[in-house]
């Protein structure tokens, strides 16, 4: 019985062998239990193939019930904020999955406060685990924060549009941006090339600063080296995307059909779809260090420092909590306003009696209690 027991503990053919190295796989079994959260926001004018480009990168339909207003509700409208989550699994990983959408960006005839309420949404969500990291119940935080912001551009300009320069300009410290050129089918691969040049000489000129990929580390194999290498070559990532599967001379393939020919989404020679979903996946923790080690601490110091909470800003608590400071705080103010009434009537009265009975010179002065 007690041989047994030695045998499950112990490892006889290993003596020396304390276990220590089972630790990664003890990580990795809890994260793969926990499952993973990742939020990623889309902008960019209405029509670059922002929907179609996040159903085919998830194989998902995120938006099974979407409105496009006419021309004339956009005239109107400011940007709004939609995020939609999904659940996705893949052989046993569970990735909770939220786009954050920003349908009116760029749509109205005067677009100088269209990233408003984008700013205000990002802060709102790092507000929100500020709040939560510092209650009470800090292991269940839902972490909603941007991890990573697509910015489309349009490949029909001759580079970066004023709107998008101001954008990229002024979110740059809150959230990982990835430019993307939209719908790269519509130009000549010369053109793509040209296009990709000019907008990476504007966003230097304009010291835009936009997710860098992080370098490898000497010791990676090769083949490991070359993908990040690539990868970086591709930025501005030209995509084409559809949700169709086509049958090209017996091959099933997701692509858009033309008359001229087929335009394969994942083919690396006709576009960089694949390049974005690799850098995504295999970025994604690197995407969230980022969100949390820079732009989350900025947001942090910069509310230590005293920097007020934005107006209309929800803090994150729920109803009961609400009610609860706010008799909290009520009370104290009662509590302030009655010291406030005790300290007068005591002024008051040591005031009524110094004049009732007049001191006589030289009398000894009246002992405070
Ligand atoms: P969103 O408003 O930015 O979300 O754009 P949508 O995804 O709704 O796409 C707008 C239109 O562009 C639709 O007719 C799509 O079929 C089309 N579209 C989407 N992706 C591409 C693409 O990569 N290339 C081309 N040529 N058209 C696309």
């Amino acid at each position: 019985m007690a041989s047994d027991t030695a045998r499950q503990f112990a490892n006889p053919e290993m003596p020396g062998y304390v276990g220590f190295a089972n630790l990664p796989n003890q990580v990795h079994r809890k994260s793969v239990k926990k499952g993973f959260e990742f939020t990623l926001m889309v902008v960019g004018e209405s029509g670059l193939g922002k929907s179609t480009m996040i159903n085919s990168l998830f194989l998902t339909d995120l938006y099974p019930e979407r409105y496009i207003p006419d021309a004339s509700e956009k005239i109107k409208q400011t940007v709004k904020l939609e995020a939609s989550t999904v659940e996705i699994e893949e052989r046993g990983v569970k990735l909770r999955l939220t786009v954050v959408d920003t349908p009116g960006f760029g749509d109205a005839i005067d677009n100088t406060d269209c990233f408003k309420s984008i700013i205000h949404y990002i802060d709102e969500q790092f507000e929100r685990f500020l709040q939560d990291e510092s209650g009470l119940n800090r292991r269940n935080i839902t972490d909603n924060r941007i991890h990573c912001c697509f910015y489309f551009i349009s490949p029909f300009g001759h580079g970066l549009k004023p709107l998008d320069i101001e954008f990229m300009k002024q979110l740059h410290s809150k959230v990982n941006i990835v430019p993307v050129i939209a719908k790269s089918d519509a130009l000549t691969k010369k053109e793509v090339m040209k296009l990709k040049r000019r907008v990476m000489q504007e966003i230097e000129e304009n010291g835009i600063k936009i997710y860098p990929l992080p370098d490898c580390d000497s010791d990676e194999d090769e083949d490991y080296k070359e993908q990040v290498r690539q990868l970086k070559e591709a930025v501005p990532f030209a995509v084409s995307s559809t949700t169709q599967t086509l049958d090209v001379k017996g091959r099933k393939v997701r692509g858009r059909l033309y008359p001229w020919g087929v335009v394969e989404v994942e083919n690396p020679e006709h576009c960089d779809f694949i390049k974005l979903r690799t850098m995504l996946i295999t970025h994604m923790q690197d995407l969230q260090e980022v969100t949390q080690e820079l732009h989350y601490e900025n947001y942090r110091s910069e509310r230590l420092a005293g920097k007020a909470v934005p107006r209309k800003m929800s803090t994150g608590l729920s109803e009961k909590e609400r009610i609860i400071q706010e008799k909290e705080a009520e009370l104290q103010r009662m509590q302030e306003m009655l010291a406030k009434m005790q300290e007068q009537m005591r002024q008051k009265q040591s005031d009524d009696s110094r004049q009732a009975t007049p001191s006589p010179t030289n009398a000894p002065l009246p002992q405070s209690d």
